[in-house]
């Protein structure tokens, strides 16, 4: 009998974790597919769309009987009883920032593989769903930003006067800061970028924005490509700088992430009132913490005529290609771990190592 892979509907997400071009463009052999009535609708993807691709069911009867399941996020804690024994589970789970998740999980007799634990390695690029959502969240960042700032993006030369470009101030030079980069070059912004990382250096330049460099930055070539927290000495002279350029710039696109620990603030509250009116800041690490001192999670707020918007979820405004990317990332690590139409768990493969939170 083949395996069948479900797709459960998010209860509070517009994606859907498995597009009907996924399962096109699919390799894998012998696999059924059953998608949850409804689950692709806020992305797109309505069930007609899955015709002849996918079985519609509904939930009891994925939970019942999928040997995979596959959701963005997990499934509520009475659909997580429902689900069948040894079932595998993959979704996002983010155990790095909530250590609790692991022990929850272990209630139920099923395997668990969280996709934002898999290791950011070239052989796993493909299925970094951190790398493909956080480049979304950056391009729409500015794209917020372009729309809620009352001046122009471009340089503009025209009939009725000339405007000089937007100043773009983007904090952290990771996917979703690089992304931001592009996205404000595009519109014609000039950039600054600011990250702890020397390797972001050269990728900022190469982008066409101006790297500001704070010396003495702590950066561990052993932190798998993440950054890893700086002195407090290290962050005032850093906030320091940020206070120069802020009170310059039109845009910040707040990104700066330490993986596992609260995001370090970077404006200060003082900040805010140098800046220019009508700017704008846009807090991706706002779950976390948030770079800007005043920024308020999920709120957008305005403080001395600056709107700063703490969101980390912008990649759920732009559902459908979300979804597809997501979609695709999983389709990657199912590729990796299913062979022949049989689930192959390897706990010694580096991927499976890393990703594998529930065995
Ligand atoms: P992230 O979301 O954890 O952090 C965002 C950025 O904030 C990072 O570039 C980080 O260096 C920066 N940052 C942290 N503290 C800062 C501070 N005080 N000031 C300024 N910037 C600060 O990171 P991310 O975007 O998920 O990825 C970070 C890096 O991981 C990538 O740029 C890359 O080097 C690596 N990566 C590798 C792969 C791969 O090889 N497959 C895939 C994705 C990412």
């Amino acid at each position: 009998m083949s395996m069948t892979i479900g797709v459960l509907k998010e209860s509070a997400d517009k994606r859907v974790a498995i597009t009907p071009d996924n399962i096109k463009r699919s390799k894998l052999k012998d696999v059924s597919w059953w998608i949850e009535s409804g689950a692709g609708n806020d992305a797109g993807f309505e069930d007609k769309h899955y015709a002849g691709l996918a079985t519609i069911k509904d939930k009891g009867a994925i939970l019942a009987g999928a040997d995979i399941l596959v959701t963005i996020f997990s499934p509520a804690d009475e659909d997580l009883a429902g689900i069948k024994e040894g079932t595998l589970l993959i979704s996002q789970f983010r155990s790095y920032q909530d250590p609790g998740i692991i022990e929850k999980l272990s209630k139920y007799p099923i395997r668990v593989i969280s996709m934002d634990m898999i290791p950011r390695t070239t052989l796993a690029q493909s299925m970094d769903v951190l790398s493909s959502m956080a480049s979304i969240a950056g391009y729409r960042a500015v794209l917020m930003a372009a729309q809620k700032l009352p001046r122009y993006f471009p340089m503009m030369i025209t009939s009725a006067g000339s405007i000089r470009p937007a100043k773009a101030l983007i904090i952290g030079a990771g996917v979703a800061g690089l992304q931001a980069i592009a996205t404000a070059r595009k519109l014609g912004a000039v950039v600054e970028a600011f990250d702890v990382r020397q390797a972001a250096k050269e990728e900022v330049q190469s982008l066409g924005a101006k790297f500001v460099e704070v010396p003495g930055a702590a950066d561990d070539k052993g932190a798998g490509g993440y950054a890893v927290q700086q002195t407090e000495e290290f962050l005032t002279r850093q906030r320091a700088e940020v206070q120069a350029r802020a009170a310059k710039s039109d845009v910040i696109i707040c990104t700066a992430q330490v993986r596992g620990r609260k995001a370090p603030v970077l404006i200060e509250a003082d900040t805010i009132p140098l800046m220019r009116h009508g700017s704008v800041i846009i807090d991706l690490a706002a779950s976390t913490g948030g770079n800007c001192a005043l920024t308020q999670n999920d709120k957008t707020i305005v403080i001395s005529g600056i709107t700063i918007i703490g969101n980390s979820s912008l990649e759920t405004e732009m559902p459908e290609d979300a979804s597809q990317m997501y979609g695709n990332n999983v389709l990657n690590l199912l590729n990796h771990i299913i062979k022949e139409g049989v689930l192959n768990l390897k706990l010694d493969d580096e991927i499976v190592k890393g990703s594998l939170i529930k065995t």
